[in-house]
């Protein structure tokens, strides 16, 4: 008997349970299935869920929030944002709308963040924001970005799309002092609505801003033009806004999936550290763990390959495919794409980390609905995979 004539396990998986389903068949007969009450709730307990008084506005995915943050912040045409080349397209693609010019600099191996030295370092009298990936789950160094950020006055978006719940300094990522946090709920995300994302800041100009940009530049939302007192047909244009609502439908998921957030956590956690111990005598990386005290969300294990080992990462992964594990890379780094690779003059040679990270690293299966079989049969394809 051999792992092969099993059946695949995926690389992710949704948790998505009965009480999902009810909320949305129930939001499909209530007759309001665009942005309306479930969206409000989902909104409202999202903030309630990280504390500290903030506003949450729910949107159609990260990438559109991450838009709408930075739009809100004023970036535009001649403006530099600064991120790191190790993340998800998204991070960058969001500078570019607005007609700015990302600059991305490395990554803390340690931490597989952005490199906040080299963050500093990187900033111009044309720097304009900051968006630091909290990869895998792990915060940035926010602390550091955020005092090297206020001192050279530039503002910061945090892009927490795999940090949901994680801690910095014992606070929740989305309570920071920073000006934007945006969070994902795409399909593969620690919580999902299919397609979605949150916006969330203490900054009420920051949040009216987004608001307004969320919907066409309306200056009332949709649900208001149906329940407010002012005729129903009447709305102004005070900007050309986006599309970029959530609807009802996927809030109605978000609000059950929030509540088991934590309990998702928990189960990611243990499965990390069934993995931590599993693999502890292999000539692997594992990945880093949270600071002490803090939280980290476990949205990916990401594995590095060590030098001794004879196999090729891409070998590696087609070993485990050909046993029926599905694996992933995370990521390949923004200066190896053709776009950002040419428009910007980038060579490996300015991203060691991250060069060195992506030639080496494999992001092993991590999902709530993995067993602990399903854990082992991950870890005897690995050992497998190293001979
Ligand atoms: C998934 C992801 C995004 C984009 O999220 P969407 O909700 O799919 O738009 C942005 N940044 C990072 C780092 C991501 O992993």
């Amino acid at each position: 008997m051999t792992d092969a004539k099993q059946d695949f396990l995926p690389f992710a998986l949704p948790d998505i349970g009965e009480e999902e389903i009810s909320e949305v068949v129930n939001a499909l007969r209530s007759g309001w299935v665009t942005t309306g009450p479930k969206t409000r709730q989902f909104e409202a307990d999202f903030a309630a869920f990280l504390g500290g008084g903030l506003e949450a506005i729910a949107v159609n995915s990260a990438t559109a929030g991450l838009h709408l943050g930075l739009e809100a912040l004023g970036v535009g045409p001649g403006d530099e944002v600064i991120t790191t080349t190790h993340t998800f397209t998204a991070s960058a693609e969001i500078i570019r709308y607005l007609g700015a010019d990302p600059v991305f600099v490395d990554v803390d191996p340690n931490t597989l963040c952005i490199d906040v030295a080299a963050a500093e370092r990187a900033i111009t009298p044309r720097t304009k924001a900051i968006i630091p990936v909290h990869f895998a789950g792990r915060s940035a160094d926010m602390e550091a970005l955020l005092a090297i950020a206020r001192k050279h006055g530039v503002r910061v978006m945090e892009d927490a799309a795999h940090a949901l719940p994680t801690t910095c300094g014992g606070k929740m990522i989305g309570t920071l002092d920073s000006d934007v946090t945006v969070f994902s709920f795409y399909a593969n995300k620690t919580i999902t609505t299919g397609e979605g994302g949150m916006l969330v800041t203490r900054n009420p100009e920051l949040a009216k801003r987004a608001r307004v940009m969320r919907l066409h530049g309306i200056n009332r939302d949709a649900f208001d033009r149906f329940t407010s007192k002012a005729p129903s047909w009447y709305y102004e244009i005070v900007a050309p806004g986006f599309k970029y609502n959530m609807t009802d439908i996927a809030a109605s998921m978000g609000i059950h999936q929030l509540r088991k957030a934590q309990a998702f956590r928990e189960k990611r956690a243990y499965i990390a550290g069934l993995y931590d111990e599993s693999l502890a005598e292999l000539p692997i990386i594992r990945p880093p763990h949270a600071a002490p005290g803090d939280v980290h969300s476990w949205h990916l294990y990401v594995i590095q390959l060590d030098d001794t080992v004879k196999v090729g990462r891409d070998q590696f992964i087609e070993r485990m495919f050909a046993q029926g594990i599905g694996c992933s890379v995370h990521y390949i780094p923004m200066h190896l794409h053709p776009y950002w690779r040419d428009t910007y003059k980038l060579t490996p040679e300015m991203f060691p980390a991250s060069q060195r990270i992506f030639e080496h690293t494999v992001s092993l299966p991590l999902y709530t609905r993995m067993t602990e079989a399903d854990v082992q049969r991950v870890v005897r394809a690995v050992k497998e995979a190293l001979r």
